[in-house]
């Protein structure tokens, strides 16, 4: 969360506003940006998004140094006053900072009975009051080593030329080109300007100026190793869609295919060959929020091919006292590739000698960097907060991996570049999904949804998993309470809430299971509650009338529950949009949550 940029070079102010309206989507709460113009800084500040930013700053096409960032608050309320850049007492040193000070109650008590004076609550802030005056790398240093917590923090100065940097934790990368030198949380801010950046690793620190950039490490100069930016110019656009998250809905399709395609192909065969060979004899899933529910879903898929597996959200598995060892393996799910408690448990199980498998949809993330293993997405940019078609991936991609784990195995590892085709396995298309579907129902049993205070999710077996996501997304951007449950834990508690101002989602991808459905729907309506079914599933007419609203949704083959999530997903969408919020950029929310 928080994007932070710097630049050195011509049009500072344009390339750091460009920056900015890239990374908006790590936090929108307020942005801020201040540039050196031959000695004297301008900043510029506003509440709320990066384009309230725009006729503030006043442009500048000569060369010039700045930083900018875009704010999700974590200490501080949302205020002028806390949003970054932070100065020196003596205005002098500005700094911007993505990250938590975890310490800085202590470090601001300290500088106040030095007679410090502070503006705002944030913890930013107290980095910015150790500095006066000017900055040197040991005066830098020595302010960097008393923080504990995470940071990428970048410091300028008015009376210098350089941007200083420091990383801990949080992502930074930097890239240099003909006297021009741009730092960012992530590369998206490099395509079409740059072909090489630096990812920098945590405890590295250094300075840089318009020709060359020096890093440090312990204290000792350091060199390093450059990587070149494959992807092409990537820009996302909303097209013919009014917002992101349902352009993304509808790319879903697209997505699960190049997975089905990807899964196929003799490098990932060779890359699961190569798991298979520790003789795996667990498996953890391991992600946070629309991830953590993703995973539950592979997690049935493993068991179901035979594995011993678990989920576990990534917050809370350092408190599980999970053993772990070299035939164990660990796989990490996350859309951006930063979520900070997802890559704190990488770190742990690669201590105790798991082996790291990361899914996510960045190529240059940290998870990429750091797993001994990766699969990826490939989903294409996903710029609404909530997640849609890279939750998808994610659950195409962990089920579709069971499978091969599956049958590699069974074909004691052999390696060689045959083609496991699944649809050959398994004699058809894998899955249909039908994206187009019931789009006038969906609409309407959003109307329905909108009026009510209360929403519950139930299902069964893996419909319950897909209750939680269904769940998940209609909080994020709809702002209505709601809770998923498995259907027959009803009767245990939450009944005492059913009444005619909830209103209940039943969902059922299994024939097998719509007598359960059939019965806790009952338990509801026998309450007032109201209920709508989406299922995949026949129903017999006598039991219409245990429902309020029936939505069929097509089969989507083998993975037959896709077409319903993609239901859910819609769902979600249309209520936002009838409550006039925006999807896209949830309130209280932001992408790449890369804080603890
Ligand atoms: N802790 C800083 C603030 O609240 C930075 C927040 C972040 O990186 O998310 O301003």
């Amino acid at each position: 969360m928080c994007g932070i940029i710097g630049y050195i070079g011509f049009e500072c102010e344009k390339n750091l506003y460009e920056g900015l309206k890239k990374l908006e989507y790590r936090g929108y709460d307020s942005s801020g940006m201040t540039t050196n113009r031959d000695g004297k800084f301008n900043t510029y500040k506003s509440i709320g998004r990066v384009e309230n930013l725009s006729n503030k700053i006043i442009f500048n096409n000569k060369n010039g140094i700045g930083i900018a960032h875009t704010r999700w608050a974590t200490h501080g309320n949302v205020t002028l006053q806390n949003a970054h850049p932070h100065f020196s007492e003596d205005e002098k040193i500005a700094i911007v900072h993505n990250g938590i000070i975890e310490n800085y109650i202590d470090l601001k008590e300290k500088l106040i009975s030095q007679g410090v004076k502070f503006y705002g609550e944030s913890d930013t802030e107290v980095i910015a009051k150790h500095f006066k005056k000017d900055i040197s790398l040991e005066k830098f240093k020595s302010v960097i080593d008393k923080l504990k917590g995470t940071y990428a923090i970048l410091a300028i100065s008015c009376n210098s030329d350089k941007i200083f940097f420091a990383k801990n934790k949080s992502p930074l990368y930097i890239a240099l080109d003909k006297e021009t030198v741009m730092f960012s949380s992530d590369i998206s801010c490099f395509f079409g300007k740059f072909d090489k950046f630096y990812t920098l690793e945590d405890g590295e620190y250094g300075f840089a100026d318009k020709n060359s950039i020096i890093f440090y490490k312990n204290s000792k100069k350091i060199s390093k190793q450059c990587n070149e930016i494959k992807s092409k110019l990537c820009i996302s656009s909303k097209g013919r869609f009014k917002h992101f998250m349902l352009k993304e809905i509808f790319e879903s399709k697209k997505v699960g295919n190049n997975i089905l395609k990807y899964i196929q192909t003799s490098k990932v065969t060779k890359l699961i060959n190569d798991i298979l060979k520790n003789d795996i004899e667990k498996i953890y899933l391991i992600g946070c929020g629309s991830a953590y529910n993703a995973g539950l879903i592979g997690k049935r898929f493993f068991r179901l091919y035979g594995y011993d597996a678990d989920c576990i959200l990534a917050s809370e598995f350092e408190h599980e006292n999970i053993f772990i060892n070299n035939k164990t393996l660990c796989i990490f799910i996350s859309q951006s590739g930063e979520t900070y408690d997802t890559l704190k448990v990488l770190d742990l199980c690669k201590t105790k000698g798991g082996i790291c498998l990361g899914i996510t949809n960045v190529e240059y993330s940290t998870l990429s960097q750091k797993s001994d293993y990766l699969l990826s997405l490939n989903a294409g940019v996903e710029k609404a907060v909530a997640s849609t078609k890279a939750y998808l991936a994610q659950v195409v991609m962990c089920c579709l991996l069971a499978i091969k784990m599956k049958y590699l195995s069974y074909d004691n590892y052999i390696l060689d570049n045959k083609n496991y085709d699944i649809y050959k396995r398994f004699g058809k298309e894998y899955y249909n999904l039908d994206i187009n579907l019931n789009e006038s129902n969906l609409k309407e049993i959003a109307e329905f949804i909108s009026c009510f205070k209360y929403v519950f999710y139930i299902g069964k077996g893996v419909d319950y998993d897909i209750a939680l996501e269904g769940s998940l997304k209609l909080k994020e951007i709809s702002y209505i309470f709601s809770l998923a449950l498995p259907c027959l834990e009803l009767k245990h508690g939450t009944l005492a809430l059913i009444d005619e101002n909830t209103v209940t989602i039943a969902i059922c991808s299994e024939q097998n299971l719509i007598d359960k459905i059939i019965s806790s729907s009952q338990e509801i309506k026998a309450r007032g509650g109201k209920v709508i079914l989406l299922t995949i599933c026949d129903i017999e007419e006598q039991y219409n009338k245990n429902f309020d609203r029936i939505i069929k949704v097509s089969s989507s083959g083998k993975l037959n529950f896709l077409n319903i999530i993609i239901s859910l997903q819609k769902i979600a969408y249309y209520v936002a949009t009838i409550k006039c919020n925006n999807p896209d950029m949830p309130k209280n929310l932001a992408k790449s949550v890369t804080v603890e």
